[in-house]
């Protein structure tokens, strides 16, 4: 995949590369503790450079959910969208919906050639849904 992106293979790319592959949606911490479980001590600027190189290559691709921090994943391509829980943050992929990506035809292009959709829903995750269905007073929690 490196190769093919023409990015030099580096161990830290693919350390970088194969955590973000295995823990979808982690944050730059989490990829960090995950690449340093692998390599050993690796500096955060060199885990943030490396992510930033394959993001800009396309093989990683970055969400940025509203009051969250930068998340990574390794899927990419397939104009995915995300769902995102409004209490505690879990995100899930969802597929774009049914059918040749309707969501790519904008009511008004402006005369853009689009070429992908990004669209989180939101909403409450299985378990903040059940919390909050048997003890609204949860709800006072931040
Ligand atoms: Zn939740
Ligand atoms: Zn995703």
């Amino acid at each position: 995949m490196l190769r093919g992106a023409a990015l030099r293979v580096t161990r830290p790319r693919l350390a970088v590369l194969s955590a973000v592959h295995d823990h979808p949606h982690a944050d730059t911490g989490s990829i960090i503790d995950v690449v340093r479980a692998d390599l050993g001590e690796v500096s955060h600027q060199a885990v943030y450079d490396v992510l930033s190189a394959l993001t800009a290559a396309a093989l990683v691709r970055r969400i940025e959910p509203t009051g969250s921090v930068a998340r990574y994943e390794a899927r990419v391509g397939d104009n995915h969208h995300h769902v995102v829980c409004r209490s505690c943050g879990a995100i899930e992929d969802v597929d774009c919906a049914i059918g040749a990506t309707p969501c790519l035809t904008a009511s008004d292009d402006h005369g853009f050639t689009i070429d992908e959709a990004e669209v989180i829903y939101w909403g409450l995750c299985p378990d903040c849904s059940t919390a909050t269905n048997t003890d609204s007073r949860k709800d006072s929690r931040v």
